[in-house]
């Protein structure tokens, strides 16, 4: 199979290549522990000690216990299950949810799902990243079942107060549980559930070098449950399905070679993040960088008011050159009174503060573990042709 010719990735927020260690590691599960986990045989037992391994892993990775991490096909079902299986199982509380305005799809959806069902929703604020800590307080007055909070915003690299969120629910609703999605905090930023006090925990391996297809849900023991997933009772009866073991050997190998080298890493990415910033003052003059500087080095975006996004991705793509446009906002054309929520698409730029006008000429680039200062010296050069040609 023919790969596009790439000179500089650096969409890694979307998916990241799998790393060679997690494609070794796969490959010989393939081969040699291809069982299903749950045949009472040899073969079954082989596969079994794999996925356990790999689950004991990854809990190492979180300071959790294994028995506290489920498998499932990655962040979006781990979300999904997080909110509807939390909220299903206490139907006989207060049927309220707090969130953020600024989350993931799979978070958003499942709890518009959740509202159709009569749930009384409340969607914190969270403009140029400060995220309304006073809202929260108030939201909380009221008796509430779940918050389902980010820990780093997926378009801004935003980073939500996780632990002042969970201090919150402690002091005004101690009945609450908090979900928090760490999809684009696992294996870059520290992300400890017990330390932070959450109850539930969201990750993904296609994030941090491992396979697509796989994630994981942390909950926290004694955490009941109801499962979206019906069937042969697997994940002790949370996600039924025959689990992909080599998945999760893949996503145990990435996962740990990312939480050893997470300092190192996350130091490389504060000095590319520094080294675009500074040179996007030379290559386009009027651009706007949304993201702050205490968010998550690995995202960056920014706005360049006269640029149209996918004619500069068109023109980077040319030569090999691959970032994000800010995918979020494409749909985002309607405005929405405030304190309602918008029909059609879950995340706007415009809830982030963003002017709507922006919506076409913003940008996401996001780095991986091995991108290179040469990487982003091209999209640099590549934005400067650009902006020059117009
Ligand atoms: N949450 C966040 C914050 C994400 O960035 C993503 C991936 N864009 C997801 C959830 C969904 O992940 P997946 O595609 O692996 O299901």
């Amino acid at each position: 199979m023919q790969e596009p010719a790439c000179n500089a990735y650096l969409d890694n927020a979307a998916t990241t290549p799998v790393i060679d260690e997690a494609i070794e590691a796969m490959n010989d599960v393939l081969r040699h522990a291809w069982g299903n986990p749950s045949s009472s045989h040899r073969v079954g037992y082989a596969a079994k000690e794999v996925l356990e391994q790999s689950r004991a892993t990854i809990a190492e990775c979180l300071g959790v216990d294994a028995d506290e991490v489920f498998f499932t096909s990655g962040a979006t079902e781990a979300n999904n299950l997080a909110v509807r299986g939390a909220c299903m199982a206490r139907k006989s509380e207060s049927r309220r949810i707090v969130t953020s305005s600024l989350e993931h799809a799979s978070v958003t959806r499942s709890v518009r799902g959740m509202r159709r069902e009569g749930w009384d929703v409340e969607h914190i604020e969270d403009v140029a990243g400060d995220f309304d800590m006073e809202q929260l307080h108030r939201a909380l007055l009221k008796p509430t079942t779940l918050i389902s909070v980010m820990r780093v915003q997926n378009e801004l690299g935003w980073l939500l107060p996780v632990p002042e969120i969970v201090a919150a629910r402690d002091e005004l609703a101690p009945s609450a549980l908090v979900h928090c999605d760490a999809t684009q905090s696992f294996g870059k930023l520290s992300t400890p559930p017990r330390d932070w006090g959450v109850d539930l925990l969201t990750i993904a391996g296609h994030k941090i070098g491992g396979p697509r297809g796989i994630g994981a849900l942390y909950v926290k023991r004694g955490t009941q449950m109801f499962t979206n997933a019906f069937g042969g009772g697997q994940e002790r009866g949370l996600r039924s399905g025959t689990e992909p073991v080599f998945l999760a050997a893949g996503f145990a190998v990435a996962a740990k070679k990312a939480c050893e080298n997470r300092e190192a890493n996350l130091a490389h990415a504060y000095g590319l993040k520094a080294r675009f910033v500074e040179g996007l003052h030379d290559a386009a003059p009027d651009a706007i960088v949304n993201s702050r500087d205490d968010g998550s080095p690995y995202i960056v975006n920014v706005s360049l008011p006269s640029l149209f996004n996918q004619d500069l991705l068109d023109f980077l793509g040319e030569r090999g050159i691959f970032i994000s446009n800010a995918s979020a906002c494409t749909e985002n054309h309607t405005t929405v009174p405030k304190g309602t929520w918008r029909p059609k698409h879950p995340l706007s730029l415009q809830a982030a503060g963003i002017p709507l006008k922006l919506g076409k000429s913003t940008i996401r680039v996001s780095f991986g573990f091995d991108t290179t200062v040469e990487e982003v010296d091209l999209l640099l050069q590549g934005i400067k042709d650009f902006s020059n040609m117009g």
